[in-house]
């Protein structure tokens, strides 16, 4: 078996899937959490067995992944022998800047590139380099590849990119839209291409619908465009980030409520979005069970958040002269038939029908649009793991 470790490290989380490249099926996955904090704990589910949980004090990421090689080489609820049956290891890091363009195999000048990003990725890219740091303690003489989430972006034209301030902040500070998500963005584009062939699928606009939110518009298998900016936070509505809003707006915020610039930034990024507006939650399951019972501001949020969508989807079909293909992604995007098809309404200009009975569908690759639409409409189940596998794998193996 030749597989790929996939290690996504958060800043008290680490998530990990082994995945087996020849059909790409999963062998087992995992999650340890808490690092650091009372009551760590990690789960590990092997793909032919049974769940196991480990509560232990974990108090960094080093003793996190030693406990994840030690259960995926475990005699019981293991599944490799050792640790020659993982072959390279393929690490979700989220700011590679304007260096990293593609994967990267991590070295030590590899490692001092995703440091010089920690000021613009500070919540993550100092746990995706102890991630990456531990394992290559641990489990010396396997590869380890970087797969930025920044990446599939850097394809973006300057005039996409660039914010309209001095061109100097550019230059000396990377000040820039830089976008998120790209490995999703990036794996939906591809399936749809596999599934409709490159010919019908030369104008792409992305959907990625989760707890985060973007949308990238992809142009022959290139970004051109994308919602998330310098940060995450720029762009569409979500789960409790508030998306674009005016910058004059955020001094004003700071004076009017007393707050200073990280309580701010923590207010737009925690407190806002969907969850600011309606006051009931970040989770759509609940939003529209609080609408359907007559609860004004969850159907307001779901409005705003429908809207900005639809919004920007006539935006980027506009960025492309036209739209071959919608797609959705993300827990909202593949589960929410009420959410795809609002932000769908008011789209028939463009070419656009969805078929409701289609439409119907939950967590699995489809067509939702009619037979007769212009525009393909389809689901695409995302799946960062197996394409973080894959070009680890590509640059590996
Ligand atoms: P993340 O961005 O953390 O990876 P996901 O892509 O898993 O998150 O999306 C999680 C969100 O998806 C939840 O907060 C919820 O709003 C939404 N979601 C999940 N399942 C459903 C469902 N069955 N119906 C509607 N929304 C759902």
């Amino acid at each position: 078996m030749v597989n790929v470790l996939v290690i996504n490290a958060g800043s008290s989380s680490v998530k990990y899937q082994l995945i087996n490249m020849e059909d790409e099926s999963v062998i087992a996955k995992g999650l340890v959490e808490r690092i650091g904090m009372e009551g760590s704990a990690l789960t590990h589910t092997p793909a032919n067995g049974e769940k196991f949980k480990l509560e232990k004090p974990m108090n960094n990421h080093g003793e996190a992944i030693e406990e994840v090689i030690k259960a995926l080489v475990d005699k019981d609820h293991g599944v490799i022998e050792d640790l020659s049956g993982i072959k390279a290891i393929g690490h979700r890091v989220l700011h590679g800047g304007e260096r990293f363009t593609q994967p990267t195999i991590v070295d030590d000048e590899v490692l001092d590139g995703i440091r010089d990003y920690i000021e613009l990725g500070p919540l993550h890219n100092p746990a995706n380099i102890k991630g990456i740091e531990t394992c290559m303690e641990l489990m010396p003489g396997i590869p380890n590849v970087a797969v930025f989430d920044t990446a599939f972006h850097q394809t973006m034209p300057d005039y996409a990119y660039l914010y309209a301030i001095p061109y100097h902040v550019y230059e000396d500070h990377k000040v820039r839209k830089y976008g998120f998500h790209g490995t999703s963005h990036r794996y939906i584009s591809q399936t749809v291409i596999e599934t409709l062939g490159a010919e019908n699928a030369k104008r792409i606009i992305t959907c990625h619908l989760g707890n985060g939110s973007s949308i990238a518009a992809v142009e022959n298998g290139k970004c051109v465009d994308t919602t998330m900016g310098l940060s995450p936070l720029e762009g569409l509505v979500m789960g409790t980030r508030s998306g674009d809003i005016d910058a004059a707006a955020v001094p004003y915020l700071m004076k009017k409520l007393g707050m200073d610039a990280d309580e701010t930034l923590n207010y737009l990024n925690k407190k806002s979005g969907v969850l600011g507006i309606s006051g009931v939650s970040s989770d759509f399951r609940d939003l529209e069970a609080a609408a359907a019972e007559g609860n004004k501001m969850a159907q307001t949020a779901l409005n705003m958040f429908n809207y900005r969508i639809r919004k920007y989807i006539g935006a980027y079909a506009a960025a492309m002269g036209g739209v071959d293909v919608i797609a959705f992604a993300g827990g909202i995007g593949e589960n929410d038939m009420q959410v795809r098809k609002a932000c769908m309404e008011g789209l028939e200009f463009l070419g656009v029908e969805i078929d409701d009975e289609k439409n119907a569908v939950r967590g699995k690759n489809a067509v939702i649009s009619t037979d007769n639409s212009k525009v393909k409409v389809m689901v695409v189940p995302t799946n960062e793991e197996v394409m973080i596998a894959r070009e680890t794998a590509g640059l590996c193996l």
